[in-house]
C-alpha cells in the first residue's frame, strides 16, 4: 500500500462541505481520468484494433479505477478491443473471494479468476520479519503472465499510476544508481507479452477519490499481514513531503520522465560524446593510454 500525496487545503474543504461541489468534483474528476487514459492509450500505441487486453485486477482501488475507465473509454474508441478482468487469488488468508467475482458479475464483464497458492510459497521461504513483497510480485506476475500466453491475450493492463512511477526512478537512482523507472509500456523480458500502464499519467490522489466516489468494493492487499518495502517508504514520505510543500512538484517530475535529453546526461552508450567535437583523424585515446603514466587508482584523487 501507498501514500496518497496530500490534496491542496481549499480543494478538500470545498469537497467536504457542499454536495452539489462534491458532484461537480466527481464529474469533472471522471472525465480527467478519461482524458487521461485516453491520452497515454494513444501517445504510447498501447492498444490497436483487434487487441485482446488482459486487466489485472488485484481489488485494490488503482486496478478497480482502470478498469471502470477502460470500459467506458472502449464504447467510444476508435478501434476495436475486448476487456477481460483477471484476478489471481492467491489464497491469503481471509482473502473474500466472492467479492471480485460479484462485483464483475454486476458489471457484466468477461472475468477469471486464477487460484494459485503463492502465498504459502511465499510465507515458506521469506524469512519471518521480512518483507514479502517482492517474492510476492514475482510469482503474481509469474501466474499472470503464463495465464495471458495460455490464452492469447495480445496486452496485459496493469494499475500502476504516476505516482509509482515517479516513486520507481527514485528507487532506481537512490538505491540501483540508475537513471530507469516503470515505463507506460514495456516488452517483458521473455518477449512474449506487451505490458500496458493506462493509468501512467493519473496522479494517485485522483485514483483514491475516484476509488471513493464509485464505491468500489476494495480488498487490502496486506491481508497476508506484510510490511511495504521500507525503502519504498520512505521514497514515498520524500514525495509527500515536496508535494505538502511544493505543490506540483510530481507533475514536473512524471513530465520530465517524457523529456529525456542523452546529450544532457553522462552516458556515452546513450550519446556520443567520443566522436563530439573531434576532428574526427584519429580515434580518441581510452583511458588506459590516458593513465599509463598514473600511479595505482586508489591513489588518485578523482574529487569521489
Ligand atoms: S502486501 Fe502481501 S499480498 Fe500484497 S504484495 Fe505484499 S506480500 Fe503480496
Amino acid at each position: 500500500m501507498s501514500t496518497v500525496l496530500p490534496l491542496p487545503e481549499p480543494v478538500m474543504r470545498r469537497r467536504e462541505r457542499d454536495p452539489r461541489a462534491q458532484r461537480h468534483e466527481a464529474n469533472r474528476l471522471a472525465k480527467r481520468l478519461r482524458h487521461q487514459v485516453g491520452r497515454a492509450i494513444a501517445d504510447f500505441g498501447m492498444i490497436e484494433d483487434g487487441d485482446r487486453v488482459m486487466v489485472c485486477l488485484s481489488g485494490g482501488k488503482d486496478s478497480y479505477t482502470m478498469l471502470d475507465v477502460l470500459l467506458q473509454l472502449q464504447k467510444k474508441a476508435p478501434v476495436s478491443f475486448s476487456l477481460t478482468a483477471v484476478n489471481l487469488d492467491q489464497k491469503q488468508p481471509g482473502f473474500p473471494e466472492h467479492v471480485l467475482s460479484e462485483y464483475l458479475r454486476s458489471l457484466g464483464v468477461d472475468f477469471h479468476i486464477i487460484e494459485q497458492d503463492t502465498y504459502s510459497v511465499v510465507s515458506r521461504v521469506v524469512p519471518e520479519g521480512k518483507t514479502m513483497c517482492s517474492l510476492c510480485s514475482r510469482l503474481r506476475r509469474g501466474a499472470l503472465y503464463t495465464y495471458a500466453a495460455e490464452h492469447g491475450y495480445t496486452k496485459i493492463a496493469l494499475g500502476h499510476h504516476r505516482d509509482d512511477m515517479v516513486a520507481t526512478f527514485f528507487l532506481n537512482m537512490f538505491f540501483h544508481a540508475k537513471l530507469s523507472g516503470m515505463p507506460p509500456k514495456l516488452l517483458s523480458d521473455d518477449g512474449r507479452h506487451v505490458v500496458i500502464r493506462p493509468l501512467a499519467y493519473v496522479r494517485e490522489d485522483d485514483i483514491a477519490a475516484y476509488a471513493q466516489a464509485k464505491a468500489f468494493p476494495i480488498i487490502p492487499c496486506n491481508l497476508c499481514g506484510s510490511q511495504e518495502n521500507l525503502q519504498r517508504k520512505q521514497v514515498q514520505k520524500m514525495m509527500c513531503g515536496w508535494e505538502r510543500d511544493f505543490p506540483g512538484r510530481i507533475e514536473t517530475i512524471a513530465r520530465a520522465l517524457g523529456d529525456i535529453r542523452p546529450s544532457q546526461l553522462a552516458d556515452p552508450s546513450l550519446f556520443d560524446f567520443l566522436s563530439l567535437g573531434g576532428a574526427g583523424r584519429d580515434a580518441p585515446a581510452d583511458a588506459r593510454a590516458w593513465l599509463a603514466d598514473s600511479g595505482p587508482a586508489d591513489d588518485a584523487d578523482d574529487g569521489a
